[in-house]
């Protein structure tokens, strides 16, 4: 049986590649009892009729998925930062951070228009983009104004199935776009932000940029914790990991627990303060959430 990848889904059809080229199919088989959706992104087993069209038999098991856009097994979460218009934030790239890594998604954050900032206001990215490589982040500064630091994005894409994230105005179009000029017609970062509502159904799809599969919609549209629980929260913040074998309780917060080396690694200054204020802004909101049922 032939598999392969969906890589769009339109009114019904879902669009398989497979070795090169891609058949046109609809669901047919046994995924239909068990209530299983087909997603962009899902390995499927399918039955080619002719050249072009053909039946989905069945959904391979999926790594992950996300809800918004409704996509499965992301790889990779590129976060789009700009280092101005707007602000770097390590408030909200924490918290994409958190999102991503609770889904098992390798993100890689890509600091953009670093052309736009003085040599001081550099200096202070810098500093930030060191700290999050200290934790074992990949960090990338780029413009894609200059085309400084794409060269060093494209591997990153490779064989893997990405999407972008990041508030709008960051450059993620404008990155897609200097990364493949080919694709400057389909500026569908762009009219996703400007199409809600005007399409019933949002549509996802898979475009082949730099030998990987990239999500022409930007993913992680909703930034609340709904579905972490709060022992998870402590393994999202990877410098606090190693530190945490040391506490002196099993499964510590590290809120209030006694000889917790967390806090200690915090007023010793080995963890910075913004990243265990963030750690409890979240730890909050997360205790805070209202039960679902
Ligand atoms: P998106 O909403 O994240 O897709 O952001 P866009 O790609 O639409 O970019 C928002 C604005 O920032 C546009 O006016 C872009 O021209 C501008 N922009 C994007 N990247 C850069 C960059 O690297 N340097 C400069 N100077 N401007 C940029
Ligand atoms: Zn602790």
């Amino acid at each position: 049986m032939p598999e392969g990848k969906i890589v769009k889904a339109l009114s019904g059809f879902y669009y398989v590649l497979s070795e090169g080229s891609v058949t046109q199919c609809r669901g047919r088989g046994n995924f239909r009892k068990n209530k299983i959706t087909p997603l962009v992104g899902d390995y499927v087993e399918f039955q080619a009729e002719n050249k072009t069209d053909g039946y989905i038999l069945k959904v391979l098991d999926r790594k992950n998925e996300l809800v918004r856009p409704p996509i499965a097994n992301v790889d990779q979460a590129i976060l789009v930062f700009s280092a101005s218009e707007p602000d770097f934030s390590p408030a909200l790239l924490d918290r994409f951070l958190v999102l991503v890594e609770s889904k098992e998604i390798e993100p890689l954050i890509c600091v953009t228009k670093m052309d736009l900032v003085t040599s001081e206001e550099a200096e202070k990215i810098e500093q930030y983009v060191s700290e999050y490589r200290s934790f074992g982040y990949e960090v990338l500064m780029t413009s894609s104004k200059t085309e400084h630091g794409l060269e060093e994005l494209t591997p990153y894409l490779k064989d893997k199935i990405s999407v972008f994230a990041g508030q709008s105005g960051v450059g993620k179009s404008s990155l897609l776009n200097a990364l493949n000029p080919d694709l400057e017609l389909k500026t569908a970062m762009i009219s996703s932000h400007l199409g809600r509502g005007k399409h019933t159904t949002r549509h996802v799809e898979l475009i082949d940029i730099k030998d990987g599969l990239v999500a022409d919609t930007p993913g992680f549209s909703s930034l609340e914790f709904s579905e972490l629980e709060i022992e998870e929260l402590p393994k999202c913040f990877p410098e606090m990991v190693e530190v945490a074998e040391e506490c002196k309780f099993r499964g510590c917060l590290h809120i209030n627990e006694p000889k917790c080396a967390v806090k200690s690694a915090v007023e010793a200054g080995r963890i910075p303060d913004y990243r265990y204020d963030h750690y409890l802004t979240f730890h909050k909101e997360i205790k805070e959430r209202k039960p679902r049922y």
